[in-house]
């Protein structure tokens, strides 16, 4: 799935990795590395970072991305999915890894164990899976309470059946104990001081037989409003990526992720002339057309036909109709100079101007974080580096 190529010469080298039509993201490896480092300076003393890289690392590359996660930066990667953490490891991936999905059988949890994974316990079926498995072999846990979210966890009326589950299982090694914020990204949050408070409570039922664990609660919104408490480690998605306009102390996060196409088809219409299906845009003016190849089967969402905006020339260019299966077509009227082949910015800087995740996912009614997620396996991903770039597409092998 992965081409490798030195040059710096983009078409020649791009073409060599087999792509065709060009449309790919560029993932700037070197701004996530960045990133990992503003946000360990962000940590208080003795805490450390887990790098949360599930669902394909955001739709950035788990792969690519864990390369970059230096064991003295990162303690640890999460995943959800145990497929998330065996692509890892096969890719030669060996830092330790916590699994924060549900993991369904007494196999799985062998397999998982056996390759340095600590998996994550959000039940007491869970619970009871591991420590049959655990009568063969040493499973690392990290047990997971439910402070407040209602979604996984055990709960507080869970714990003295968990406390004798453990108990009976010498295998079993409690690693870590966490819980997960339902609202830490909201700068009026009065919620996660409630989880904080429900999670050291159960912490101390925990301690008081003896079973302790490294502790984690923060996410990427809580460790940026300083609320990782000392020794404690970090869980960290969103951040990594550069979205959430989050500012780290005095240094900014980047965002990883630049999406890019071209102009493909560049034309002049009559006043009164449709554009796309439905005819929902209509021409007012004789108008400059240009068309993308892009469309929602690349993860470009339907809801921004006749909303979004793309950059050219470094400009901005409102998206007009419908944004189909393989197509969007913008209006450059405004723009002067835009010629065939032009490069278009759909996510991302160029030249002074940036179309933000943020902004894509207040026009589509969602966050960031799905906006990433929806970049589909049809778009080639671009590795960039200071020295070399990686080409990493479902086409090219
Ligand atoms: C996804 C996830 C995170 C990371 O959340 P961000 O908001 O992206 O930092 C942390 N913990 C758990 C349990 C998660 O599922």
């Amino acid at each position: 799935m992965t081409a490798k190529s030195r040059s710096t010469d983009d078409a020649g080298a791009l073409a060599a990795a087999g792509l065709l039509r060009p449309t790919w993201a560029d993932i700037d490896l070197d701004a996530f590395s960045r990133n990992v480092d503003a946000i360990v300076r962000r940590l208080p003393a003795g805490s450390r970072l887990i790098a949360v890289l599930k669902a394909d690392a955001y739709g950035h590359g788990a792969v690519e991305l864990a390369r970059r996660c230096s064991p003295e930066r990162v303690a640890m990667i999460a995943v959800a999915l145990l497929e998330e953490a065996l692509e890892l490891r096969g890719a030669g991936i060996d830092l330790p890894i916590l699994l924060l999905g549900s993991v369904g059988s007494a196999d799985q949890v062998a397999l998982a164990a056996g390759q340095d994974m600590t998996i994550g316990v959000t039940s007491p079926e869970m619970l009871e899976i591991a420590a049959a498995s655990s009568r063969d072999r040493r499973v690392g846990i990290a047990l997971k309470l439910d402070s407040g979210m209602g979604r996984v966890g055990l709960r507080e009326g869970d714990l003295q059946q968990a406390i004798g589950t453990i108990a009976r299982s010498p295998g079993l090694h409690v690693d870590a104990i966490y819980t997960h914020f339902a609202n830490a990204g909201d700068p009026r949050d009065a919620y996660t001081e409630t989880q904080i408070a429900n999670f050291r409570r159960m912490v101390g039922v925990l301690r008081e037989v003896g079973i302790e664990g490294k502790l984690h609660e923060a996410n990427s919104g809580a460790t940026m409003r300083g609320l990782v408490a000392p020794g404690e480690l970090a869980r960290v998605g969103i951040a990594l990526y550069g979205a959430e306009a989050l500012d780290v102390g005095h240094s900014k996060l980047e965002p990883v992720m630049r999406w890019r196409t071209e102009i493909v088809r560049l034309k002049t219409l009559p006043a009164g002339h449709p554009v796309g299906y439905g005819e929902t845009f209509r021409t007012t003016r004789e108008s400059r057309i240009a068309t993308l190849p892009v469309g929602y089967a690349d993860g470009y969402n339907r809801l921004l036909s006749n909303r979004g905006e793309v950059l050219v020339r470094g400009r901005r260019a409102p998206v007009v109709g419908r944004v189909s299966m393989d197509l969007v077509t913008i209006d450059v009227t405004d723009i002067a100079d835009v010629q065939f082949g032009d490069e278009v910015v759909l996510l991302g800087s160029q030249g002074s101007e940036t179309i933000s995740a943020e902004e894509i996912a207040a026009l589509t009614g969602t966050i960031s974080y799905e906006v990433f997620c929806n970049v589909s396996a049809r778009v080639p991903r671009v590795y960039r580096e200071a020295d070399r770039m990686t080409v990493r597409s479902r086409f090219t092998s």
